[in-house]
C-alpha cells in the first residue's frame, strides 16, 4: 500500500496551477495575446545582464570538475560567507557563514526549517491571506497550521485575534511581508508589536515561541518602503530567503535559511536544520547557483517594471469603481470580489478573459489576486476588458 496521503497530494493540482494550464489551453484557442493571464507568480523581468555575464564567466572561466561538484550539505563555506556578510552589511547583525544554509529556494528554506522545528502536534500561526503551501509543509512536518484572520482594510497583524490563537502548543509564527497575495508590506510598528507579543508570551510560557519570516519577496517593494529585518527585532528568528523572485532566477531554484546567532540556542537550530535537510534529501543546492549568487551578491531585477505595473493597475481598476488592497510591496494585487463570492466573481471575469485567483486558495474569501508580474504590453491590453467587467457590475 502506497502513501495514501501524498498520493492523495500528487493528485491534486493547486487551484492556482489549474488556472494557469487553462490559461495555456486557451491561449492556443484564441490566441495569446487575448488572454490576460494574472494567475502565476512567475518572474517577468529578464534577469539582470550581470547575472548573466557572471554565469558566463563562471561557465567559462571557472573549474569544470568543482563547479559542477557537490559542496557541503549546508552549502560552499564562501557562499554562505558572502551571505551573512551582506546581511551584516545590510542590517548590522553578526551572522556567520555556520548561521546559513543555502537551499532550492524558499519552498525548500520553509520545508527544512519546519522540520527542523516542529514535533508532532506543534502549531504554527500564520496570517490569512497566506501562500497555500504552507499548509502542506507545516503538515508534512508533523505539525498543524493555525490561520488567524488579519485587519480589515490595512491586512496588518489583528493582535487581539493572534493573542486569541497562541496557545501550549504554538511552536513558531510565520510571517510574509510583502505579503503573497496582499501585497502588503507589515509596518515596523506591526512588526514591533508582534515581536514584544512574543517575547511576554514565551516568557510567560517558560518555552520559546520562533518567529518564521519567510521573504522571497524582500527587495520588491515601492515608493521607498522598508522592509523591517526580524532579527533586529527578535532573537529567536528564522529567516527563509529565496532568489527567484529579486534576480528572476525561479526556475533554478536557489535561496537560504538564515539563523539570527543571537538566539540563545542558534547553534542547536542550525543543527535542527542540517538534520532536516539531510532527513528530506535537500543537501548541497546548486553549486553553479550558489557561485552565482555570491558573485552577484547585492543585485536585483529591474523592479521599475513592477512598480509601473502596479501604478497602472491600482489607478486603472480604482477608476472603474473596484475597491484594492493598497499594495507596497511583490508584484500582486488584492482586489476585493464585487460580489460576495470571489470564486463567481473570477468565473465571471473569465468570460472576459481574465485570469484571477480567488482568495479563497489563500485563506482569505472576497477577494481575488492579481499576480501582475506581466509585461506593461498585457497590463495595456487587459484595461478595456477590467472597464467591461467593472460595467458588468455597474459598478
Ligand atoms: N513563499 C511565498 C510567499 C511565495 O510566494 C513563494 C513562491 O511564489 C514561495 C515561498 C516559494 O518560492 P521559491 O520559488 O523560492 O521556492
Amino acid at each position: 500500500m502506497l502513501n495514501e496521503k501524498n498520493v492523495k497530494l500528487g493528485k491534486v493540482r493547486s487551484s492556482i496551477r489549474e488556472l494557469y494550464e487553462y490559461g495555456k489551453k486557451r491561449k492556443a484557442e484564441i490566441g495569446e495575446e487575448n488572454v490576460y493571464d494574472f494567475s502565476l507568480g512567475n518572474p517577468s523581468v529578464p534577469v539582470p545582464e550581470a547575472v548573466s555575464n557572471a554565469l558566463v564567466k563562471l561557465v567559462e572561466e571557472g573549474d569544470p570538475v568543482s563547479l559542477h561538484g557537490y559542496t557541503s550539505a549546508q552549502g560552499d563555506f564562501s557562499v554562505r560567507k558572502s551571505v551573512a556578510e551582506n546581511l551584516n552589511a545590510r542590517f548590522k547583525t553578526k551572522l556567520s557563514a555556520d548561521c546559513i544554509y543555502m537551499t532550492c529556494g524558499a519552498a525548500a528554506s520553509l520545508a527544512i526549517t519546519f522540520n527542523a522545528l516542529l514535533n508532532s502536534g506543534d502549531e504554527v500561526i500564520t496570517f490569512a491571506p497566506y501562500f497555500p503551501e504552507y499548509k502542506v509543509f507545516v503538515e508534512h512536518a508533523g505539525g498543524k497550521l493555525s490561520v488567524v484572520k488579519s485587519e480589515e482594510d490595512t491586512f496588518q497583524i489583528d493582535f487581539t485575534a493572534l493573542e486569541k490563537a497562541l496557545n501550549k502548543n504554538t511552536k513558531a509564527v510565520l510571517i510574509n511581508s510583502p505579503n503573497n497575495p496582499s501585497g502588503v508590506v507589515y509596518t515596523e510598528q506591526t512588526v514591533k508589536r508582534l515581536c514584544a507579543l512574543l517575547e511576554n508570551y514565551s516568557k510567560k510560557r517558560g518555552e520559546p515561541v520562533y518567529l518564521i519570516s519567510d521573504e522571497p519577496y524582500r527587495e520588491l517593494v515601492f515608493g521607498g518602503v522598508t522592509v523591517p529585518f526580524v532579527m533586529n527585532y527578535y532573537s529567536r528568528s528564522i529567516v527563509c530567503y529565496s532568489y527567484s523572485k529579486c534576480l528572476s532566477l525561479a526556475g533554478e531554484r536557489i535561496g537560504y535559511i538564515a539563523v539570527n546567532s543571537e538566539a540563545e540556542e542558534w547553534a542547536e537550530i542550525y543543527a535542527g536544520l542540517c538534520g532536516a535537510g539531510r532527513a528530506l534529501g535537500y543537501v548541497c543546492a546548486p553549486h553553479l547557483f550558489q557561485e552565482l549568487v555570491k558573485a552577484v551578491s547585492g543585485k536585483t531585477s529591474d523592479i521599475s517594471v513592477y512598480e509601473n505595473n502596479r501604478n497602472k493597475l491600482c489607478s486603472a481598476l480604482t477608476e472603474y469603481g473596484f475597491t484594492v488592497v493598497k499594495p507596497d510591496g511583490a508584484f500582486y494585487l488584492f482586489v476585493k470580489s464585487p460580489e460576495p463570492d470571489a470564486n463567481a466573481f473570477a468565473d465571471r471575469a473569465k468570460r472576459f478573459e481574465i485570469l484571477l485567483v480567488a482568495g479563497d486558495d489563500f485563506g482569505c474569501e472576497g477577494y481575488v489576486r492579481v499576480a501582475y508580474c506581466v509585461s506593461p504590453k498585457v497590463i495595456e491590453s487587459a484595461l478595456p476588458s477590467f472597464r467591461a467587467l467593472a460595467e458588468s457590475y455597474k459598478l
